[in-house]
């Protein structure tokens, strides 16, 4: 047989580097409302703010009154492995925020044209940066930062017609924001399409934030969730067995803030409704683990959605026990209404 050509081994340029990596990190317009949505609470927004034209393709754009950036801090937010979130190993391993790997933005402007306007706190003007060019202006805006990000795809056609229609993105783009608001109750969220608004979620307490995205109804059907085992804390809401659904779409699992897709969790979760939930039926359930965060990986997937567990049957035994000890509990008792 004959031997495929040899070709040299070349470094990638940069671009292509972006692009590859981009892959990984956005499939979607949700992908980038995700990321966009965890850089505005990393910079302690109070306020973000959605706007999306075609479901996000068109047009994504994430408002917020976070920290900012400074102007010559600017290129390098567009940086790939340019991130002000960690600086060594040891910030890797007890991560707080949900940024760390300084990939998302740079991979999102390898596959959109992307612009950041932003205004640091204490500065009086703000700053426009176009990646596409490179050029820099002065611009005006209240304190924080705008990342637009338009025509997504539009240099990767073969992505592009992956996209389903309008309507399937932005309710992906809605859910996206959705885990968002139930991890961080104190932030007023709200996301427009089209020029009108969709949905909004104003700063509230947990039990009224729970309420406002799960629904009123959905939340009084559900106890109470309470449990420590050592440093492990699990808390939340578990819907009665009455509340379960024919799909599993409210299923929200977090880990120290960050919501997750965790085998760990939900066969927990599932082993814990296993005798009072028959056939198919899905629970709903909207959890919280807070555990060391050194005794949980976050850096195993591009977009952190999984994580791995140093010791995964404690935390398996935790939330399970969490989860039963909720439902056993008299409905009268655990049923705490609603504030608001
Ligand atoms: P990461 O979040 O992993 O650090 P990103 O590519 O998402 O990587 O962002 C790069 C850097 O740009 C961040 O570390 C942060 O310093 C800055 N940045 C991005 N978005 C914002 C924002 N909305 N407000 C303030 N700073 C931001
Ligand atoms: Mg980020």
């Amino acid at each position: 047989p004959l031997a495929p050509p040899r070709r040299p081994i070349r470094e990638l340029p940069d671009e292509l580097i972006s692009q590859i990596a981009a892959g990984e990190v956005v499939e979607r317009p949700a992908s980038v409302v995700r990321e966009l949505v965890d850089n505005a609470l990393d910079a302690g927004a109070a306020q973000v703010t959605v706007r999306l034209l075609a479901g996000g393709v068109r047009l994504i754009s994430v408002e917020d009154d976070g920290a900012g950036i400074e102007r010559e801090q600017l290129p390098l937010a567009l940086r790939r492995h340019a991130t002000s979130k960690i600086g060594s190993l040891a910030d890797l391993e007890s991560v707080g925020t949900m940024g760390f790997r300084g990939e998302a933005l740079a991979a999102i402007a390898s596959v959109s044209e992307l612009s950041i306007l932003s205004r640091p706190a204490g500065q009086s003007s703000a700053f426009l940066l176009h990646a596409g060019s490179g050029e820099l202006r002065p611009a005006a805006r209240a304190t924080g930062t705008t990342v637009e990000v338009k025509e997504l795809f539009f240099s990767t056609p073969a992505r592009r017609k992956f996209l389903k229609t309008d309507a399937t993105e932005l309710a992906h783009c809605i859910e996206a924001v959705r885990r968002h608001a139930l991890a961080r109750p104190d932030v007023g969220f709200a996301i427009w399409h089209e020029g009108k608004l969709v949905e909004q979620w104003r700063p509230a307490t947990r039990e009224q934030r729970l309420a406002d995205v799960l629904g009123q109804e959905l939340l009084e059907q559900s106890v109470a969730v309470e449990y420590s085992a050592g440093p492990l804390r699990v808390w939340g809401r578990a819907g009665v067995p009455d509340a379960a659904r024919s799909r599993a779409d409210q299923q929200f699992a977090y880990v120290n803030g960050r919501f997750v897709r965790d085998k760990v969790l939900s066969h927990a979760a599932r082993s814990a409704y296993e005798d009072v939930l028959h056939g198919q039926r899905q629970p709903v359930y909207a959890i919280y683990l807070e555990i060391d965060p050194a005794r949980v990986d976050v850096n195993v997937h591009p977009t952190k959605i999984e994580v791995r567990f140093r010791d995964s049957r404690e935390v398996h035994q935790a939330v399970r026990h969490a989860l039963e000890n909720a439902l056993a509990a008299p409905r009268a008792a655990a049923a705490a209404p609603a504030q608001g």
